[in-house]
């Protein structure tokens, strides 16, 4: 991946779109999304660059998508990149290369070209973003040995937190896919049983110990067979690129229910993504060591430890009261135990398949440092240390009206390749009636 990334992520490079420093999407980056217009229309596929959206299906019409894996094709004239994400890696090349061209100061063909570039750009404030992908399967693991660690402590020994299997085990989940939504999309509180410790039996209502949990996911391109697993070194083969996630949780009906299987309705009522996906072309330049495994995986999960992301992560919260969020948590992907790869080849070496648009997400990102913690549970210590988040407001855990934001970014020399952020707010509980 190393030549082509020198290419299109070269500190140098330069749009004729003007980008603020801060912004999430130089050149360098071009994140693959979905948008409506405000004024109507269709779902259209775009990349972002500064505040603007350009839309794909345009660029395609023009005839510039003409390289060998992309001319003739219509990856982008339709609502979803599942196509393009099941075309692989020589495709994506091409797309990102094509675009980075038409894109740099120095490229004339779509910067005068006045009317290509009225239908082409669109300011960011003109449309909505909407989930590009069509997701089959979502799948969840437990892959921060920090968080595995506190979770342990707080609720079964601190003296042996890590279950036995977790060095030997990438733990998941399956997920529920039909319930992921977009950034900006309310929450609404889930009912649910749980149990206090000393109660005869278990209570039922609103959850009282909603959660957020600070997460990565990275999205399958290419699916693989069934009864035919992926190896860990040929995984980034699969893998389109990555976004950020919020897997909700609620903590006391995860706890009354996920002995003997899991988690279940704990988890099943909202995940939210961020509206871009950053392929793993434009991460290349932030590729990094992961943590030393010891004991040594098994042969199956071996690879070359080179498959984590130096990813600065933050998660914000703003109650109701407050003016401005304020920051609770800084985290950073590259904490996570197993990586990328070896959590594809765990998922698939039974056989199980994968296909395109399917999201793998890398379970709570915690690092070694108490604000680094990415949950509620683990930052005020299951309610032992509540959160200051305002003058006058602290939190253990959320409450209606609260919003959650998780945002992160690598940082390049002089320009960031962001994930723009992943936001939700936290809606009442809707009553329930028998029989309504
Ligand atoms: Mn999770």
């Amino acid at each position: 991946m190393k030549e082509e990334s020198v290419k299109t992520s070269a500190p140098g490079l330069r749009s004729f779109i003007p980008v603020s420093s801060g912004s999430h999407f130089p050149i360098q980056n071009l994140p693959y999304g979905g948008f409506r217009r405000k004024s109507g229309g269709q779902t259209r596929l775009s990349v972002a660059i500064g505040d603007y959206v350009l839309d794909l299906s345009v660029v395609e019409d023009a005839g510039f998508f003409n390289a060998p894996h992309l001319k003739g094709k219509t990856f982008f004239a339709q609502p979803t990149l599942n196509a393009f994400m099941a075309a692989g890696r020589p495709a994506w090349r091409e797309a990102r290369e094509t675009l980075t061209r038409l894109l740099r100061h120095d490229v004339a063909d779509l910067r005068d070209h006045q009317r290509l570039r009225d239908a082409a750009l669109i300011p960011m404030s003109r449309v909505e973003l909407q989930l590009p992908v069509e997701i089959g399967d979502y799948t969840d693991f437990y892959s921060s040995k920090y968080h595995a660690t506190n979770v342990g402590s707080m609720f079964r020994d601190p003296q042996n937190a890590l279950l036995p299997n977790w060095l030997w085990v990438p733990i998941a989940y399956h997920g529920r896919a039909s319930s992921i939504v977009i950034s900006g999309t309310d929450i609404r509180r889930p009912l649910g049983q749980s149990k206090a410790d000393d109660a005869e039996k278990p209570a039922f209502g609103p959850s009282r110990l909603l959660d957020f949990e600070l997460e990565m996911g990275f999205f399958i391109g290419p699916g693989s067979e069934l009864g035919k697993p992926v190896a860990a070194a040929k995984a980034p083969e699969h893998i389109f690129g990555m976004a950020l996630v919020n897997d909700w949780s609620a903590r006391d009906v995860q706890k009354w229910e996920y002995q003997p299987l899991g988690p279940f309705l704990s988890k099943n009522f909202a995940t939210t993504i961020s509206p871009w996906i950053v392929t793993l072309e434009a991460l290349e330049p932030f590729r990094c060591a992961g943590p030393g495994q010891d004991p040594a995986p098994l042969p199956y999960l071996q690879c070359e430890n080179n498959w984590s992301y130096d990813i600065q992560l933050e998660v914000h919260l703003q109650s109701e009261k407050m003016n401005a969020p304020a920051r609770i948590c800084r985290s950073n992907f590259c904490h996570l135990y197993w990586n990328i790869c070896q959590q594809a080849a765990h998922h698939t070496i039974t056989g199980c398949n994968l296909r395109p648009g399917d999201l793998l997400a890398s379970g709570t990102i915690s690092g070694p440092e108490p604000d680094s913690y990415g949950s509620l549970l683990e930052l005020a210590w299951r309610g032992t240390r509540p959160v200051q988040i305002s003058p006058t407001e602290k939190r253990s855990f959320l409450q209606d009206g609260d919003t959650v934001i998780l945002t992160g970014w690598c940082e390049g020399e002089g320009y960031r390749v962001g994930f723009g952020e992943a936001r939700g707010k936290v809606l009442p509980a809707l009553e329930w009636n028998a029989g309504k």
